[in-house]
């Protein structure tokens, strides 16, 4: 199986707000590993940090820089769950495997919270989020939510606010009310990333970057290569989520890869972007193709959304995103966007997180189709993976790889059209 590195995208503020320069050499020549994991991602990292502290060589092969993918791209909003609705599995998984998967969704905000904590990682974690409602029936969406995480011991504030209440969150028109959960919140993603990169390799992890993989020979030992090198191992570990394109035809074709992008605003001052958002949370509303918002350290907002499916950023990023930006936020009409940027969410057609291993080929594992809710399902997905590689199969590993997911219909050329009439049709019922 052979594939193209994936595509490029503009830098993004994070880049220019990173605060370690950490490279890693490419990989040249032959090497051997228990473990070898593609994709330098929060999945990747955190699966060989993982494997790494349970005593396995493990190489790392990233086709960029690490975090270069969504994880070091995207809105860094830190929310609870695995982001949708659940209870369609109840046929397969029955109530307490449901119940189950909720209650993961919760862990993995610890899981984040944890990795942070234990490697001192400096990312700005911020507690405090608050869900939008665009229309009254999404306050019913929320009491029930609300009710449900109280039914599995979420042991975090919860509260609605009516639209008279919004101005503690938000200094807006568009809402006509929201939830507040302080046991989610916002972080800087890249630094995340690099810290977990960090943290991976003083664990032993040997990372490479600028070394896409280009063929896999699956078997008993797999062998990955790259243009200049090889890495022989028991494991392979896929973590390339929306930009693993044809490096595995029948994973890939169960992921549709759709850009999402986010614009800078200049530094606004704190005064004037605590009136925006008084007590500093990330925010989304509750549309398909959402809006989502937060302020950056250095008092900017970074607002985010839409949804592409052509597989190339637009080409003026800020012409597209700032009119959206304005109808939430028309008081900023004179500010300045400094940056604008894009990156691969990676949907699957039941939209579960798909966490398993192949059929055919078992010692070959993946974890990808977060759906735009990855940041904390990928630790949780590295936790799965790792605990599954040495052994320690049953439970939570199982119960994701039990749900099967289908490959998109249309082949590569057609299925983004396809997937794109299918949003159509989901935003005109939310006009009615
Ligand atoms: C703009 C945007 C905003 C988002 N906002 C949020 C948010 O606020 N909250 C949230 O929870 N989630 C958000 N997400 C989703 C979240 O970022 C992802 O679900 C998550 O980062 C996926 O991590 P990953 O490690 O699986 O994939 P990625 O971070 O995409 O990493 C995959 C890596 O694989 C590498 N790779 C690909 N092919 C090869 C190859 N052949 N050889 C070697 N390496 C290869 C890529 O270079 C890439 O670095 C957002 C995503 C985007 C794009």
């Amino acid at each position: 199986m052979s594939a193209a590195p994936p595509q490029p995208h503009a830098p993004s503020y994070y880049e220019a707000s990173r605060n370690r320069s950490l490279t890693f050499a490419s990989l040249t020549g032959h090497e051997h590993a228990d473990v070898c994991v593609v994709g330098g991602g929060f999945t990747g990292l955190n699966t060989a940090l993982e494997l790494a502290e349970r005593g396995l060589t493990v190489i790392l092969l990233e086709a960029r820089r690490v975090g270069w993918g969504a994880s070091g791209r995207n809105g860094g909003q830190l929310i609870r769950g695995l982001g949708h609705d659940l209870d369609r599995f109840l046929p397969l998984l029955g109530a307490e495997g449901v119940r189950e998967l909720k209650r993961l969704g919760l862990e993995a905000v610890q899981l984040v919270r944890q990795r942070i904590e234990r490697h001192a990682i400096d990312c700005d974690l911020t507690w405090g989020y608050c869900d939008l409602a665009n229309k009254p029936r999404h306050m019913d969406d929320f009491l029930a939510a609300r009710e449900e995480l109280l039914d599995l011991g979420y042991p975090h504030e919860l509260r609605l606010l009516g639209a008279g209440e919004l101005q503690e969150v938000i200094d807006s028109e568009r809402y006509v009310g929201g939830m507040i959960d302080m046991g989610s919140g916002h972080l800087h993603p890249l630094n995340l990333a690099l810290g977990e990169a960090e943290a991976a390799a003083r664990a032993g992890v040997r990372l490479f970057e600028q070394s896409p993989v280009t063929r896999l020979e699956y078997g008993r030992r797999v062998r990955v290569h790259t243009a200049q090198g090889q890495v022989e191992a028991d494991t392979l570990v896929l973590a390339c989520n929306a930009y693993l394109g044809r490096l595995d035809p029948t994973l890939g074709g169960k992921v549709l890869p759709a850009g999402s992008y986010i614009i800078a605003t200049e530094p606004l001052g704190e005064a004037r972007a605590r009136q925006l958002i008084p007590r500093n949370m990330a925010l989304c509303d509750q549309r398909v193709a959402l809006d989502y918002f937060r302020l950056s350290a250095d008092h900017r907002l970074l607002f985010g959304g839409a949804c592409h499916y052509s597989g190339r950023d637009p080409k003026d990023i800020a012409a597209y995103m700032r009119p959206k930006m304005l109808k939430v936020f028309p008081q900023l009409a004179d500010v300045r966007i400094e940056f604008q940027w894009g990156g691969m969410i990676g949907i699957g057609a039941n939209r579960l997180p798909q966490i398993g291993r192949l059929a055919e080929h078992p010692n070959v594992y993946f974890a990808q189709a977060y759906s735009g809710h990855g940041l904390n399902v990928t630790h949780l997905a590295g936790h799965l993976l790792a605990e599954a590689i040495v052994g320690q199969q049953g439970g939570a590993f199982d119960l994701f790889a039990r749900v099967p997911h289908i490959t998109f219909p249309g082949g590569e050329r057609f299925r983004s059209p396809l997937l794109a009439l299918g949003m159509l049709w989901q935003r005109l019922k939310e006009l009615l």
